[in-house]
């Protein structure tokens, strides 16, 4: 291929966002190297000194260019990527301004070496603040060189407003970055101080990421790609519990290009919502792609900002894809035990759950605990002769009886006799607290208040969605007390507490009478659980990027939770893990903790000193 490049006309040139392209060296750099990506080139090779305020120099294996065409580079307005209007409209190359060249000439000593592989001879430019010097016939290799020495040195006052040679490394470090995440099959080799900085092999998308931040994030990453007529999405995102107190490992590219897009960064949050705790980021990478006609790119000098055609869709499309590819992950944390017993950060383990025919996971907890554990046959039962917890257990478990059933067979107090229980797995309640299972290769330990939150915040959500509530009667009508304020804000949140089941009339300034509560209080809550569920409510209240429901949500199931110190019997602890697998992510509690430990056998077996 060869390009010709030609001066835009005056008109077209008025409709390129105008502004200063070069504003540091990392701005520089970012221009010289996507000059050599949209030049073809498959090898790019990037040095700096001194943070690129003495050089940069960018050498690439691209088209280069003819003797005519690369005296035409320097001029302002003058590109070889688009000639009309309707090409404006259309970008598919990262540069389109013609202004690069221009602006980094106008403040710097540059030298430019190029040829075609079909010419014999290629051509040296020589330019100073603006000024031609040279342009000669010269022998080079093919492609292109391109030396800029002290940039801003006929600016003073730009020059100065240059941060330390460490910052400007920083900046510049971060656009070879970018590029060569979003490029993995280009070779780039980056050179700062006489120092190899990064040497990067064409490669997979998935094994540059790995070339880039290290091997052990990788374990930390999953990738996932989905599709629609509107645009396609593809990348990697940190498992919820691996996440940066900052926002700076967050890289979307859209069309190959990295860009800087607030809602679309908060689309990626909102699918994380919940699965991370306040203050935390999740780390990602993505690359979307939509149709050039549907996007912006002129907008911005730096052409790292965009506009999009319908904004709203790709806000959307994004939230669901990213909701969908972390509600199929299986993210159970895996702890490890320090040498003081003390447990260690989690630590990420994805452990495979089998999926279901349809495509659609199926998790079967029973299948998942039953393995190894059968030589515990002999059940130890600590079934609980209190019986103030009651989990509703789905009809579909037939082989436990029910709550209800088992409330009529214990009214002597005597502990259960247990169901048949050869083919279920063990499960243990310890201290109240926490349920203990065996899995293959290890156990696993669940927080019983996190799991049955988990589970009654989904019940929540999809009673939002379908506005099918579910409400138990209550006897006798409770008038409860309550400041005028807390009145104020059931009267705001009426519909919705009467969609989670409430029954409610508002009396007067300061009383509320309830008629009837959601199906999973528990009794005897059924007197604070509206004032505990406000108090808690109120505490989110601020919360702007929540909804009102989803809030809602939040502090009901925390609060109509069973707790840590709640017994529970076998066929509860059936019915919570049923109930918890059944639930779209297990794994966390909607404020981002974990359900789920797992402690694998290798672990158990170093801190005893087993060697097998
Ligand atoms: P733009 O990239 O917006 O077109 P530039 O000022 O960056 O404007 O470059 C002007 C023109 O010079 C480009 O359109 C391209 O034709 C040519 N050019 C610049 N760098 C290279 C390169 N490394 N290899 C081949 N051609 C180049
Ligand atoms: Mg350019």
């Amino acid at each position: 291929m060869t390009q010709t490049i030609h001066i835009l006309p005056k008109t077209l040139a008025d409709k390129i966002a105008a502004g200063e392209v070069v504003q540091r060296p990392a701005s520089a750099v970012k221009e010289l190297i996507e000059n050599s990506i949209d030049a073809q080139a498959t090898s790019i090779t990037v040095v700096v000194k001194d943070g690129g305020k003495t050089l940069i120099q960018v050498i690439d294996d691209g088209i280069g260019m003819s003797h005519e065409d690369a005296v035409l580079a320097f001029e302002r307005h003058s590109t070889s990527k688009i000639a009309t209007y309707e090409d404006l409209e259309q970008i598919r190359t990262l540069g389109f301004r013609g202004e690069a060249l221009a602006s980094i000439a106008a403040v710097s000593q540059v030298e430019m070496k190029t040829r075609q592989a079909s010419d014999q001879i290629g051509t040296k430019i020589r330019i100073e603040g603006g000024v031609t010097l040279e342009e000669t016939a010269e022998a080079t290799q093919a492609g292109t060189i391109i030396t800029v020495r002290n940039l801003f040195y006929n600016t003073p006052g730009r020059r100065n407003f240059l941060k330390t040679n460490n910052t400007e490394f920083r900046h510049i470090y971060d656009v070879v970055q970018r590029i060569a995440l979003s490029h993995p099959h280009l070779a780039m080799t980056f050179i700062s101080d006489d120092e190899a900085i990064l040497t990067l092999y064409p490669t997979t998308s998935s094994e540059r990421i790995k070339d880039i931040f290290g091997e052990h994030l990788s374990q930390y990453l999953f990738f996932f790609e989905r599709q629609s007529e509107l645009a396609s999405i593809s990348g990697f995102l940190g498992k919820p519990d691996f996440v940066k107190k900052t926002r700076i490992e967050q890289y979307l590219f859209l069309n190959n290009r990295y860009i800087v897009n607030r809602s679309m960064n908060h689309a990626v949050y909102q699918a994380y919502e919940h699965l991370l705790e306040k203050g935390s980021f999740p780390f990602f990478v993505l690359f979307l792609n939509v149709d050039p006609r549907k996007v912006d790119v002129n907008v911005h000098p730096s052409k790292m900002e965009v506009k999009f055609g319908d904004e709203s869709s790709i806000y959307r499309f994004i939230l669901s894809s990213i909701r969908k590819a972390l509600s199929e992950q299986d993210l159970i944390p895996l702890a490890g035990i320090k040498a003081d017993g003390s447990l260690v950060e989690m630590q990420k383990l994805a452990f495979t759950l089998r999926p279901g025919i349809s495509g659609q996971r199926v998790v079967n907890w029973q299948e998942l605990f039953k393995q190894d554990a059968q030589s515990d046959t002999t059940t130890v039962s600590k079934s609980s002769t209190h019986r103030e917890i009651s989990i509703p257990i789905p009809e579909t478990a037939k082989n436990i009886p029910s709550p209800t059933q088992l409330e009529t067979s214990t009214t002597s107090q005597i502990p259960t006799q247990e169901p048949q229980t050869k083919d279920l797995p063990s499960v243990w309640q310890i201290h109240n607290k926490y349920l203990l299972a065996a899995i293959e290769g290890g156990i696993v330990v669940i927080d019983q208040h996190a799991a049955h939150e988990r589970v009654l915040y989904e019940r929540a959500l999809s009673r939002f969605n379908d506005k099918h509530s579910k409400s138990q009667q209550l006897l006798f009508p409770l008038t409860i007390e309550m400041t005028s304020g807390d009145v104020t804000l059931i009267q705001q949140l009426l519909p919705h507490l009467e969609t989670l089941g409430f029954n409610l009339k508002v009396f007067g300034k300061t009383t509320v009478i309830v008629d009837g509560v959601p199906v999973d209080v528990k009794p005897g809550d059924e007197k604070t659980i509206l004032q505990d569920v406000l108090d808690l409510y109120k505490e989110d209240e601020h919360n702007l990027e929540l909804e009102p429901r989803e809030k809602l949500a939040k502090s009901f199931s925390c609060k109509a939770a069973i707790k840590a110190g709640d017994p529970l019997n076998h066929a509860e602890m059936r019915s919570l893990l049923d109930q918890l697998f059944a639930t779209e992510i297990p794994y966390v509690c909607p404020h981002g903790r974990p359900v789920i430990i797992k402690l694998s056998l290798a672990e158990l077996d170093k801190r005893f000193g087993r060697t097998s």
